[in-house]
C-alpha cells in the first residue's frame, strides 16, 4: 500500500512540473513577440482557434491528440511535450536530490533549483530562436539568489560575490577585445548565476559550456551548416553548464582540486 502511495506521489510531482513547464512554453513563446504571458487564452498557431481545457493537460492532450490540433490538424510542434516532460523530469530530479520537505512534495531548496531550471530552460530555447536574452531572466536569478541565502548557509556571502565575476569578468574583457565573442545577455546571465550558484560551481559550468559549444561548432562547421565567421547562440550551451553545476558544481571542483593534489 506504501509502495502505491509513493508511486502517486512521484506521478504527481512529475505533473506537478510538467504543469509549470507548460506555463513556460507560453513564455517561450509569447515573449519574443512581447506577448502578454498572463491575457489571452493558448491558441492553435495556424488556425488560431481558442484550445478548451482538455488540449492543455501537460503531456497527455498531446499525445491523445497524436501531436494534431483538433480543429485544423496541423502538426503541433513536439517542442512542447518535450519541454513539459523537461519540467516533470526537474521537479522529479530536484524534489529527489534536496528531499521532499515539509509539504511531501519538494523542499524548499529542490523549489529553488526547479525555479532556477525553470529559468534555465526559458532562456536557453528564446536564445536558440531569437539570440537575445532579455535582462527579466537575469533579475529573476537575483531574487532566487538573495532568496536562497538563508536556505543554502554553507554558500558563503564572498563565494556568491566572487562568483558574480569569476566568469562573467573575463568574459566580458573577451568580449571587448574580439567582437561578438559573448553577448551582454550571456556575460549577465553568468554574474547574475554566479550569485545563486557561488565560484566553486561557476568554473565547471563554464567549462561544460565551452566543451559543448565547441563540439557543435565544430560539427556545424564539419556539416557546413555555418561558415567560420558566422556566429551562434552560447546561451543554451551556458544554461546546460549552469545546469549541471547546480547540482554537480562543488563536487567537481572539489575532484579537480584532489586530481592536483591541492
Ligand atoms: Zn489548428
Amino acid at each position: 500500500m506504501m509502495i502505491v502511495l509513493e508511486g502517486i506521489l512521484w506521478v504527481f510531482r512529475f505533473f506537478a512540473g510538467a504543469c509549470f513547464f507548460s506555463f513556460l512554453n507560453v513564455v517561450i513563446y509569447r515573449l519574443p513577440f512581447k506577448e502578454s504571458i498572463v491575457h489571452g487564452r493558448s491558441r492553435c498557431p495556424d488556425c488560431g482557434r481558442t484550445l478548451t481545457a482538455k488540449e492543455l493537460i501537460p503531456c497527455i492532450s498531446f499525445l491523445i491528440q497524436k501531436g494534431k490540433c483538433v480543429g485544423c490538424g496541423v502538426d503541433i510542434s513536439g517542442r512542447y511535450l518535450f519541454v513539459e516532460c523537461l519540467g516533470g523530469a526537474a521537479f522529479v530530479f530536484c524534489s529527489a536530490f534536496f528531499g521532499h520537505g515539509m509539504s511531501g512534495l519538494i523542499s524548499l531548496q529542490g523549489l529553488i533549483a526547479f525555479a532556477y531550471l525553470g529559468i534555465l530552460t526559458a532562456v536557453a530555447w528564446i536564445d536558440w530562436d531569437t539570440r537575445v536574452i532579455c535582462d527579466r531572466f537575469h533579475i529573476c536569478i537575483l531574487v532566487l539568489g538573495m532568496i536562497s541565502i538563508p536556505l543554502f548557509p554553507e554558500l558563503l556571502l564572498m563565494d556568491r560575490f566572487v562568483g558574480m565575476v569569476i566568469v562573467a569578468l573575463p568574459m566580458f574583457w573577451i568580449a571587448m577585445l574580439v567582437d561578438g565573442a559573448f553577448g551582454g545577455g550571456d556575460i549577465k546571465l553568468m554574474a547574475s548565476s554566479g550569485f545563486l550558484l557561488g565560484w566553486h560551481a561557476m568554473i565547471p559550468a563554464f567549462f561544460f559550456a565551452l566543451m559543448s559549444g565547441g563540439i557543435y561548432c565544430t560539427c556545424m562547421l564539419v556539416k557546413e551548416k555555418i561558415g567560420r565567421k558566422d556566429h551562434f547562440a552560447f546561451g543554451p550551451f551556458l544554461a546546460m553548464g549552469l545546469a549541471i553545476s547546480f547540482f554537480y558544481g562543488d563536487t567537481i571542483f572539489g575532484w579537480y582540486l584532489s586530481i592536483c593534489g591541492l
